[in-house]
């Protein structure tokens, strides 16, 4: 073969490589290439929460229950059935926002821990449903009919006059007398929050009760905390509740939220319109506003 016959055909050659691969990127045909390795895909990690635990037990021994979710900084305290039987549906609403946010973990922003109690009075709770636990209205034999005894405890303690804010052994309760114990934090059930609270340090709790159509703010010795009068604020304005800052239908003594005034923990009381039904929208809209008002980060 002569050398100009040598390079004629490769040139040839050039030319036919060079016009199957225009060819081929016009049919769009890969090129061959290097196996790629398949990107590993990270797992979203399965939502934990909640994270279960016992804060203490009460009297007759059964658990008192926190459900936490998230692991923000600022931590939000949300307590039922302080109450017992006679306010069970503030324990259900506890239980209905547990479901929520079980299925929903997502609403709670990084910055932000929710816990929630379900029941602070876990033995008054069982006298109307027969369990200190979870339990649904099938439980309550007739949610018409309001049981006076299942509010306190089993020392026949009204829990809510147990706290070491303005405490006296005897309180009221609209017209009645009531015991508030033998002391601050006599009872098991208060002593439980109590120790609860000074491990956890809550930026804000709210308590629910019925009912009252209202959130109430609280105190103690010094005033409304500037922090409780916007808290009340965001949950009554978006739970489309009365705001009430200063409670004072009958007098109190050694309520939770004013002890929690006492040290510095805004704290607010949401009495719900009804003792029958949980108010499920007005309040999911109420407890967003607060946790979305103690967030940082933009929705
Ligand atoms: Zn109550």
């Amino acid at each position: 073969m002569s050398k100009r016959t040598t390079i004629i055909l490769l040139g040839l050659l050039i030319a036919a490589l060079a016009g199957a691969l225009v060819l081929s990127q016009q049919l769009g045909t890969p090129t061959a290439k290097a196996p790629q390795p398949e990107p590993v895909a990270t797992p979203e990690p399965e939502p934990t929460w909640p994270e279960v635990s016992t804060i203490g037990s009460s009297v007759e021994g059964r658990e008192i229950s926190v459900h936490q979710f998230g692991a923000g900084d600022k931590h939000l305290l949300f307590v039922g059935g302080i109450h017992g039987g006679y306010e069970w549906n503030s324990s259900l609403l506890a239980w209905q926002f547990i479901d929520y946010l079980t299925v929903n973990p997502d609403v709670v922003p990084d910055d932000i821990t929710i816990s929630i109690i379900p029941t602070l009075n876990p033995d008054g709770l069982a006298l109307v449903t027969g369990t200190g636990g979870r339990f649904d209205i099938r439980d309550v034999p007739d949610p018409s009919t309001r049981v006076a005894a299942a509010r306190m405890n089993t020392n026949g303690v009204d829990l809510n006059r147990n706290f070491d804010c303005k405490w006296e052994p005897e309180s009221t309760w609209r017209g009645n007398i009531v015991s508030a114990g033998t002391a601050p934090f006599s009872e098991p059930e208060a002593a439980a929050l109590r120790d609860y609270v000074s491990d956890t340090n809550p930026s804000a709790a709210v308590f629910w009760h019925s009912q009252a159509n209202n959130v109430y703010a609280s105190e103690c010795e010094d005033g409304v905390l500037p922090a409780t009068l916007t808290l009340m604020e965001n949950y009554a304005t978006a739970g489309d509740y009365g705001a009430v800052p200063s409670f004072d239908a009958y007098p109190i003594t050694g309520d939770a939220e004013g002890w929690l005034a006492s040290i510095g923990i805004p704290a607010v009381t949401v009495e719900l319109e009804s003792f029958q039904d949980i108010e499920w929208e007005r309040n999911l809209h109420g407890t967003m506003a607060v946790i979305d008002s103690y967030s940082n980060i933009a929705k």
